[in-house]
């Protein structure tokens, strides 16, 4: 069964080589305190600096979910400041909920499928919350939208939400303060392990804040990781496992290279197909990670079980398009043969 569900994905095909290796190595039993594990984080920052181009003022977090990052960033940088969710799908809201929980002052704005968000007139959130690809209905904000935003808001705290695009787009790291993804997108590996990474302005708001009332506070983590080290017992094997990852991929230029050359292919494929449709229809945010597309409810049916016959495993509708889509990912895991089998199979059922 190939996944092409939009999280959990489908892994490396290195990756049965790379957990072995861990097993035989011994990381995987040693203690997050030791010279071992220091190594391995070391490295595996080193990686994720050097292959997603994160500059090098900016830190980078261990967690273990976007969703704690959400938390994260509410209880250590928010704390009782306003922040602004801009959002025109599930996650987006699911963030601005949580957040509200903590906080109580976070503002939800939507704004349509097809449209780009637009910030309010007379807001002065001290944060401003983005998803980049909205995973449930397979948008995304485009990268000159993130760039320009940051010109035009040179004040707030930008966060963006990168969980399906992190490892698959050429992300503009220094438009935003706050990054945060976890590993079972774009990155190709099993859930469990989660990246924030903050920009130094972040880290000066959440130190004169002083929070340290939580094991995952931003300022415990970041003195922990002045030493490489995390506040709990990480998923070292996740994080073995992304150190071997990134070892093995190319620069991000490149991934997103070739994700955009299958994004492109596609969208071809899709305007062939009989009684299936993109979701969204404006090209400009259109996401090149996740492809969501509509049918009838009965055909959606349909092709989810004639695909698994094939042994290719679809990802669910979500949300208020629970029923009337499904979604395929467009993630640097798969191969170019597992994508032109799955794209002969739907050409085959929809002609
Ligand atoms: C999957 C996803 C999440 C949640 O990720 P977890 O690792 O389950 O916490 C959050 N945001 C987006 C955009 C996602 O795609």
């Amino acid at each position: 069964m190939i996944s092409f569900y939009p999280g959990p994905s489908k892994v490396w095909d290195a990756l049965p080589e790379w957990m072995q290796d861990a097993y035989t190595s011994g990381i995987v039993s040693v203690n997050h305190r030791s010279p071992e594990f220091i190594a391995l984080s070391e490295k595996c920052i080193g990686l994720l600096k050097e292959k997603l181009h994160i500059p090098a003022s900016y830190q980078i977090f261990f967690t273990s979910s976007a969703t704690e990052c959400w938390e994260i960033i509410a209880q250590s940088v928010l704390q009782d400041e306003e922040s602004l969710h801009l959002y025109n799908g599930a996650f987006g809201e699911k963030w601005q909920q949580y957040t509200q929980k903590i906080t109580g002052r976070a503002m939800a704005v939507p704004f349509g499928l097809n449209e780009l968000p637009v910030i309010p007139d007379h807001s002065h959130p001290t944060l401003i919350a983005l998803t980049q690809n909205e995973t449930s209905n397979g948008t995304q904000l485009p990268v000159a939208f993130l760039q320009q935003l940051r010109s035009q808001q040179p004040e707030p705290l930008i966060a963006v939400d990168a969980t399906s695009s992190l490892g698959g787009i050429a992300l503009p790291m220094e438009a935003a303060d706050i990054w945060f993804a976890s590993v079972q997108k774009c990155l190709g590996l099993p859930a469990g392990l989660g990246l924030l990474i903050c920009s130094p302005r972040t880290l000066a708001v959440a130190e004169k804040k002083d929070e340290n009332r939580h094991y995952n506070s931003l300022n415990l983590l970041k003195k922990h990781m002045e030493n490489w080290q995390t506040s709990y017992t990480p998923n070292v094997l996740g994080i073995y496992l992304l150190s071997r990852a990134l070892e093995a991929m190319p620069d991000i230029e490149k991934t997103y290279a070739l994700l955009h050359r299958r994004y492109l292919g596609w969208n071809a494929l899709v305007e062939e197909l009989e009684g299936a449709d993109l979701l969204g229809h404006n090209p400009e945010t259109l996401s090149e990670t996740v492809l969501a597309l509509q049918a009838s409810p009965e055909l959606v049916e349909r092709i989810k079980k004639a695909a698994r016959e094939k042994g290719f495993y679809l990802g669910n509708g979500y949300g208020q398009w629970k029923e009337s889509s499904f979604r395929i990912a467009n993630f640097p895991a798969l191969t170019e043969d597992e994508v032109n089998s799955l794209q002969d199979f739907l050409e085959e059922m929809l002609y």
